[in-house]
């Protein structure tokens, strides 16, 4: 790697601790592409995405007046084959998220060898304070507004952040319209009845159980009682927290964006499910809660940041208790954080390998779309075991071999193959 890229590389470093998700995205992809011997004009091109989309969406809203909504579409990069990732609705939602969210995709993707590069949609809204219909005016007009970009050979959406089964089934059929024929893969994540995979909706969390699992095992950690703390109840927190349960763990610490509830003797955690509402609104049922900075440091053996971006910073890094931090959310830790974490021993499982079963079983829908033949639950989940098994093994191994932290490692093992298609494809 040049003299100038290493220079780059310093200053990035001696700055103060970095928030911005896009500038650490291209900070970690550079030290990856250098540590397999790549220069500069690989990451020239990789450091971000080829094409990105803004667009405005006006909808009727139910009280008459129209709202225009502003949304974006990233498409990383499209050496290894289509680009694939989720479409989030929040009103935090910039451009510069959307950028470092398609980028992370691509490692998710690389990492497990989905034949896809990173892609990934936003925006601005919060379906907190929408009604059904608008949201389903919206949905349809994102998909008119981009519909020139994506498709099943091109770029493949699905749920993220507060979009879910219904909002692909309506983005589906507006695509399906749009192009005058049934397109079940244009995008995963959709009901059962309209081409979806068994187990889809629950995969992400099964991706991080089988992560926790294998973490437990390098760190000698027995699984039946330890204590778990799952910061987000939405779909990966809720369906985590029932899986780690249900395999014997003890749930100690739960929260949501209202708050947190912490028992250091396990929550009940059939209750917290059966009263959560649809975005995973539960503490406000109680009236003694914490907050969530102070859920992060009590006392427990496992814990998973399964809610937004920034949550592990350098400023509570060091009273972390947990041996293993699992990341569900995209995000959660900075770079800073992760090489305290790291120093302090305690073993990190970044979000890129951790969260990428929701990736694996959308690729699983989308093969058994395009070949019209559906597999069972039992089958799409031993497929799913068995490829984050090894991908969690090859990540921790170079790791080892090259001795640095496993998010680190996990940008190695994602980046590769995209850095020598591009290569071949004579992009640089
Ligand atoms: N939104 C999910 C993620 O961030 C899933 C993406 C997909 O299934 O394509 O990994």
């Amino acid at each position: 790697m040049s003299q100038q890229v290493e220079e780059k590389q310093e200053t990035k470093k001696a700055s103060q601790e970095n928030f911005n998700v896009f500038e650490r995205t291209q900070q970690i992809f550079l030290t990856a592409l250098q540590k397999l011997g790549y220069g500069e004009d690989v990451y020239e091109l990789l450091k971000e995405p080829v094409r990105l989309l803004t667009v405005r969406i006006p909808v009727k809203m139910d009280d008459g007046s129209t709202k225009i909504f502003t949304g974006y579409r990233a498409q990383h990069n499209d050496a290894v084959g289509p680009t694939k990732g989720g479409i989030r609705f929040h009103p935090d939602v910039t451009e510069e998220e959307v950028k470092a969210l398609s980028m992370w995709m691509s490692i998710k993707c690389g990492i497990s060898d989905l034949p896809y590069g990173g892609g990934k949609g936003g925006i601005q809204c919060d379906p907190r304070s929408m009604s059904f219909g608008e949201l389903e005016r919206l949905s349809r007009g994102y998909v008119r507004a981009i519909s020139q970009i994506v498709g099943p050979t091109k770029d493949i959406p699905a749920p993220d952040v507060f979009t879910n089964s219904q909002i692909m089934a309506w983005m589906m059929d507006e695509y399906s319209h749009i192009r005058e024929f049934d397109s079940p893969g244009f995008i995963t994540g959709k009901p059962l009845v309209l081409g979806g995979s068994a187990g889809r909706e629950s995969s992400t969390a099964q991706g991080v159980t089988i992560c926790i699992r294998e973490a437990a095992k390098v760190a000698g950690i027995n699984l039946e009682g330890a204590k778990v703390i799952i910061q987000g109840f939405g779909n990966a927190g809720s369906f985590l927290a029932k899986f780690m349960h249900d395999s014997g763990a003890k749930i100690v610490g739960i929260s949501d964006a209202y708050g947190a509830l912490y028992d250091a003797e396990g929550l009940d955690i059939d209750y917290l499910l059966d009263n959560r509402d649809s975005f995973g609104t539960v503490t406000t049922l109680f009236s003694t809660t914490i907050s969530n900075k102070e859920l992060l440091v009590q006392e427990c053996d496992i814990l998973v940041p399964a809610a937004i971006e920034n949550q592990i910073t350098e400023e509570n890094a060091a009273d972390i208790k947990a041996k293993i931090v699992v990341e569900a959310a995209n995000g959660p830790t900075t770079l800073n954080a992760t090489e305290i974490l790291t120093d302090r021993g305690v073993l990190l499982v970044p979000d890129v390998l951790a969260s990428s079963g929701g990736v694996i079983v959308s690729y699983f829908e989308w093969v058994q779309n395009n070949q019209g033949y559906y597999w069972t639950e039992e089958e799409v989940q031993a497929k799913l075991e068995k490829l984050l098994k090894a991908s969690f093994h090859n990540v921790h191994c170079t790791s080892v071999e090259k001795k640095v932290d496993m998010r680190l490692s996990a940008y190695i093992v994602g980046i590769r193959r995209m850095a020598e298609a591009v290569k071949w494809r004579g992009w640089v």
